[in-house]
């Protein structure tokens, strides 16, 4: 395999070379990560999802249309939710829908509020203690303080140290007046009996960043953390919406396997094995450059 030597310059400037060695380099050390996940999903008796998640991403295509930057898609997804590819896949989907949605009512006007609630540490995590914050929410949610709020998107971020899990929500309210976060702490403490830290933070930064960011799977440290977590986000709803942010789904379009054989001009099938070559080939072209 030599695709990157031969044909890549002339094809690509070096930006783009730079921008596919960067994405090559983040699909290896997901490759890592979905390796120690595997071996976790074996150690827990599940070696069905260690296969799928070990086989994910495995046969990919470049494909390069010039000016654009280079696209890398994928031909089997393990459809895992804690599985690096397909978590992050799948929040970027939801992420490309929802953004427009929201820009257009900032465009016409509409008041754009991002607030995070936070959570009291947890020790053990399970679906028990997930629907609780999102109960939570639901009740804070017909409160005085979001009567003229018109849509509202809750993504649940669910975040580890060494000792604790750290679930918390990051809103975004589409319309009414801006919340204090005095009253919104003081609503949110009365609903969790023991959370009150809360933010209100301006607008003015990506909503794709905030969505993919938000649904970015935490650090899974050993077999145990894979456990609850696993059980806990599994067909698990992480993004809820209202108003004109109510169900929205990710429709990820699949590419048939057959087609791999068949890409567009200027499309290189990558074997997973011939990574690091081609990574290695992009750091001597880059060098050169
Ligand atoms: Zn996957």
């Amino acid at each position: 395999m030599n695709i990157a030597k031969k044909k890549l310059p002339d094809i690509l400037g070096s930006r783009s070379l730079q921008a596919m060695r960067n994405r090559l380099q983040t699909i290896k050390k997901n490759y890592e990560t979905a390796q120690f996940l595997a071996d976790l999903f074996i150690s827990l008796g599940r070696p069905d999802l260690a296969k799928r998640i070990a086989n994910c991403y495995r046969r990919l295509r470049l494909e390069i249309f010039p000016p654009n930057p280079v696209s890398i898609i994928s031909f089997e997804h393990c459809e895992i939710r804690v599985c690096p590819f397909c978590s992050y896949r799948w929040a970027s989907q939801l992420a490309k829908k929802y953004e427009p949605l929201i820009d257009r009512k900032a465009r016409q006007g509409q008041m754009l509020q991002f607030i995070t609630l936070t959570v009291a540490d947890i020790l053990i995590l399970d679906r028990a203690v997930l629907d609780e914050i999102w109960a939570c929410w639901v009740n804070l949610r017909r409160q005085k303080l979001f009567k003229e709020v018109v849509a509202t998107l809750a993504c649940l971020e669910i975040k580890r140290n060494e000792i604790n899990w750290h679930p918390h929500l990051h809103l975004i309210l589409i319309g009414g007046k801006k919340i204090s976060e005095d009253a919104l702490s003081i609503s949110w403490y009365k609903l969790t009996g023991n959370s009150y830290i809360v933010k209100n933070r301006p607008a003015g930064f990506s909503i794709f960043n905030l969505i993919t960011y938000s649904l970015k799977i935490t650090e899974i440290q050993n077999a145990e953390d894979l456990r609850q977590l696993y059980s806990s986000i599994d067909n698990y709803r992480l993004l809820r919406g209202t108003g004109k942010l109510w169900g929205i789904k990710a429709s990820v379009s699949r590419v048939p396997a057959e087609s791999f054989n068949n890409g567009p001009m200027n499309s290189f099938n990558i074997d997973a094995t011939d990574l690091d070559e081609i990574i290695h080939n992009l750091d001597v072209l880059l060098g050169g450059i």
